[in-house]
């Protein structure tokens, strides 16, 4: 088998790999592996901003308040804490690398609000394109770092696990699988948002991390926390996949949600209105469509003026209108949509897991900073500062790699694309129907009886080609979500469960 050495393995080009490797000492090798390139990616996508309390209205204990009042009793406090205290640092941190934040005429940074913040506290680039802004900052600074190598179009296979503890990776790149042995792992792979019909995440979005540590024995948390955003585009006819997001700025800036008749229904229903945290907008929604039996709700912007629209949410603007709407005149057709895994492999407050020599940070982690429900914008933050963080920690005391043959695995091989993409029609069902926005217990036990089903089916081939590969993904982290739904009887933000519905 073909053996790539290096001291740090990263596996994604997200915000979190690519801030973490920034921090890593420049004495240690890095190998970047990514199965595309840095523009896709759920990072690439992010539109609305990135949360911090940088402003003299502002401060970090009204941001932990905040964070907590949206976690609904899940949360971490102590990794919420860091989160609040360390970000703005970062947030100083990336204007030194030159991302080109908004400004305000004075030259200070433009912040918004989203749903759950009582601060405007939201900073933004490219007025909606905060994220695809930050990724092309970060990804040319790290790409020439001298200690760094990068493997796009390649894909992760599988941990390498020997007396323990974490060795590297096989990774299939040019056309053969290679044994990638590092004296660490940080998985960044992103969110699984694939394994839902309609979801704001791109293709890669397949959970490939999260179901690698699970099989390599690492402990995950809080799968059961799928967070839905209320306001995806509502296309009709849309073909599965992904679905444009309408980002919740836009309520921020005075956007109103109406029924297909044009009354509001958000009013009364929490002390915030339209700017309440998602799970609650997501579950008024769903209630409304299930009343009027129609299939979408209504956001009316149409308050604000084409140039104010235009300028401040030019994304949104430009693919409205390329679909015909006119967001200064026309209401904007929305539904809610799997946007954000909260759960994932668990780690402490160094992005360490609990396999050593295995790190996580970003959407794959689950630091428990976001609780049962994610505050708006507090996900690239949490990029920012545990990969920080993580960076720090594998400075300070990685151990001397040993010497070390990994067991050959067989290369991937043409596999069954018609049967990989049947599987993904039941598991994308399955999740729809049995671990959506409200759940019920019988409907819980069902999915896992059939997702049990699927995964063992997919299990019987392991060696397989890429679509293969992350299908078995998407079925054992579609399974983790479903068995961690179940074994949480009571609802807590994200996971609701519908009492003595069948
Ligand atoms: C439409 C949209 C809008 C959003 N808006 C915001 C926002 O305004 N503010 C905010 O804070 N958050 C937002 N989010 C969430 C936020 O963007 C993500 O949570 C965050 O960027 C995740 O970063 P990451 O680095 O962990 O993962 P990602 O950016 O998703 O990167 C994952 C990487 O892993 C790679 N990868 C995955 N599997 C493999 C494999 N098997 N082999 C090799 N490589 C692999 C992928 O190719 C990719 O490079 C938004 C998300 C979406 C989808």
């Amino acid at each position: 088998m073909d053996i790539y050495e290096t001291d740090v393995l990263i596996v994604g080009c997200g915000i979190a790999g690519l801030y973490a490797s920034l921090h890593i000492d420049p004495r240690l090798r890095v190998l970047f592996v990514t199965k595309e390139g840095a523009d896709t990616s759920n990072s690439w996508l992010a539109q609305g901003g990135i949360a911090a309390a940088i402003t003299v209205e502002d401060d970090p204990q009204q941001h932990f308040l905040d964070t907590l009042e949206a976690g609904a009793g899940v949360c971490d406090e102590s990794a919420v804490r860091v989160l609040v205290n360390e970000g703005p640092r970062e947030i100083a941190a990336l204007r030194q690398m030159a991302v080109p934040f908004d400004l305000k005429p004075d030259g200070t940074l433009s912040v918004t609000r989203e749903g759950g913040h009582h601060r405007d506290r939201v900073v933004h680039a490219g007025g909606d394109a905060t994220g695809r802004e930050t990724v092309k900052t970060l990804s040319p600074l790290a790409q020439t770092r001298p200690n760094t190598a990068f493997w796009e179009h390649s894909f992760f296979l599988d941990l390498i696990v020997s007396d323990g503890r974490v060795r590297g990776a096989y990774v299939y790149t040019e056309g053969k699988t290679r044994a990638a042995l590092a004296r660490c792992v940080v998985l960044c792979t992103g969110g699984a948002g694939r394994i839902y019909g309609r979801s704001t995440n791109p293709s890669v979005a397949t959970g490939d991390g999260i179901a690698a540590a699970r099989r390599a024995g690492a402990a995950l948390k809080n799968m059961e926390f799928v967070q839905f955003h209320p306001t995806g585009l509502h296309e009709q006819g849309a073909p599965e996949g992904r679905a444009f997001l309408i980002t919740e700025a836009l309520r921020g800036e005075g956007a109103l949600l109406r029924n297909t008749k044009g009354e509001r229904f958000m009013a009364g229903t929490h002390p915030l209105d339209e700017l309440a945290p998602r799970d609650i907008v997501s579950r008024a929604i769903v209630r409304e469509l299930n009343q009027s039996g129609e299939e979408f709700v209504c956001l009316d912007i149409t308050g604000r003026g084409r140039d104010f629209l235009k300028a401040r949410f030019p994304t949104v603007y430009t693919e409205c209108e390329r679909r015909g709407l006119h967001i200064e005149r026309d209401f904007i057709p929305v539904s809610p949509v799997q946007h954000y895994m909260v759960g994932g492999i668990a780690t402490g407050l160094w992005g360490e897991c609990t396999l050593p020599g295995l790190y996580s940070v970003g959407e794959s982690a689950c630091t428990g900073v976001h609780g049962a429900n994610r505050l708006a914008s507090n996900s690239m933050l949490e990029c920012l500062v545990f990969g920080r963080r993580c960076a720090e920690h594998i400075n300070a005391g990685t151990p001397e790699r040993v010497p070390f043959s990994p067991p050959p695995v067989p290369s991937p091989r043409e596999g069954d694309a018609v049967r990989a993409a049947a599987a993904r029609r039941e598991i994308r069902a399955v999740c729809d129907r049995d671990a959506g926005i409200i759940r019920t217990a019988a409907g819980m036990a069902r999915g896992i009886a059939e997702m049990r089903g699927i995964t063992e089916s997919l299990d019987a081939t392991p060696s397989a080609d890429r679509e293969t590969c992350e299908t078995r993904n998407m079925a054992h982290t579609a399974l983790c979500v479903l068995e961690g739904a179940l074994s949480r009887p009571e609802s807590a933000g994200t996971h609701f469960v519908e009492r003595g519905a069948q």
